[in-house]
């Protein structure tokens, strides 16, 4: 792969992805994509863009003609542009039908034509919806519960259909809830923790036994990284191993490493559809090579550091979507 195109770049896992790629020697071109969503921002991309393998371009994946220009040349797409935010889905479900599904389509139809060599459709656990027990292993059925959730299954079904219809050589990865730095803050980890660093109490959903698997971001870059080297064009790939805690565990880490107490934590009532718990089978991408590498205390240390030293980089609550009842909307899910 000697270009790769990735889109949502300026998005929190897509720049992570971005500073590995440009580290790698047989990568000499990688473009981001990213029409800079209020989730996406240029200062994730601050260190790759010093490199001069990194070029920039803002516009919309919807865009076929922006998409028709953009894409020839590269060897391999990472298509990581969404609207990844399951409230926001809730609140308005064509932009994510539009961006997630249309997105992926326009795409697909451009690689088509440019005849990549590897098209990495990064999608979530969230499509097999709730498990209960056991855990989903690729071949599992779609059950997703919210539109977000709905509008990747359905992309996810889309790059499929490309790879037996056209040979479009697709993989897609399906991972666990990621955390690490430059997270946005509306996401549970970054949002707990701005609250937390300024103190303001937290508010956790319902009785908080929500059951989320949580991966450092850099392990699921490193993840797709393999897919896009070594998956087998036509499969999909788990990829989990972090570590399964429920809200409430979570959030007593976060006080931990804080310094904080319980006092700063109230709880308000459930969301529609906030699955139990997500679980997946992970020893396909496990055969590939895979193994996470960071643990969660160091990692929610270095999360908690780089947050207390970002402080200010969302200085209003605004960019925090709200209830009819003026709860905050707090997504155990990425
Ligand atoms: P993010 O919201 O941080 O970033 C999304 C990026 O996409 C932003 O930079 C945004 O500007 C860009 N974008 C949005 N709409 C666009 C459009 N129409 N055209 C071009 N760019 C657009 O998301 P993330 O957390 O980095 O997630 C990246 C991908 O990984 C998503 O596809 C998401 O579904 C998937 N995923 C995320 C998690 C997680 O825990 N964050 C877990 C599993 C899968």
């Amino acid at each position: 792969m000697h270009s790769v195109l990735v889109t949502g770049g300026a998005g929190f896992i897509g720049s992570h992805l971005v500073d590995r790629l440009i580290q790698t020697d047989e990568i000499d071109r990688v473009t981001v994509l990213d029409s800079l969503t209020y989730a996406g921002d240029r200062r994730n991309l601050s260190a790759a863009l010093d490199s001069p393998k990194l070029r920039f371009v803002e516009g919309d994946v919807c865009d076929a003609a922006l998409v028709g220009d953009v894409l020839p040349g590269h060897s391999a797409v990472v298509h990581l542009a969404a609207e990844s935010h399951v409230d926001r889905s809730l609140r308005d479900v064509g932009n994510s039908v539009s961006t997630n599904v249309m997105g992926t389509q326009t795409l697909l139809d451009a690689a088509m034509r440019c005849g990549v060599q590897k098209f990495v459709h990064v999608s979530t656990d969230e499509v097999y919806g709730p498990m209960p027990t056991g855990s989903a292993r690729e071949d599992a059925p779609l059950r997703p519960t919210v539109p977000y959730a709905a509008s990747k299954a359905a992309s996810d079904l889309m790059a499929s259909s490309y790879f037996v219809s056209f040979g479009v050589p697709v993989c897609i990865t399906r991972s666990s809830n990621n955390y690490g730095p430059r997270q946005h803050p509306e996401k549970l980890i970054p949002l707990f923790l701005r609250k937390l660093l300024t103190n303001e109490p937290v508010t956790v959903h319902g009785h908080g036994q929500h059951l989320r698997n949580w991966l450092h971001v850099e392990d699921n870059c490193r993840a797709i990284e393999l897919v896009l080297r070594h998956g087998v064009p036509g499969e999909i790939y788990n990829i989990g191993g972090g570590t399964d805690l429920t809200t409430l565990e979570l959030t007593g880490r976060l006080l931990r490493i804080v310094g904080m107490s319980w006092d700063s934590v109230a709880t308000v009532a459930d969301r529609t559809a906030n699955d139990i718990r997500y679980a997946m089978d992970w020893s396909k991408i496990a055969e590939l090579g895979f193994r996470p590498q960071r643990d969660l205390a160091s990692g929610l240390a270095e999360t908690v550091h780089w947050y207390r030293g970002n402080i200010d980089r969302w200085p209003t609550p605004d960019t925090t979507p709200t209830r009819a009842d003026g709860a905050e909307l707090t997504a155990v899910s990425g």
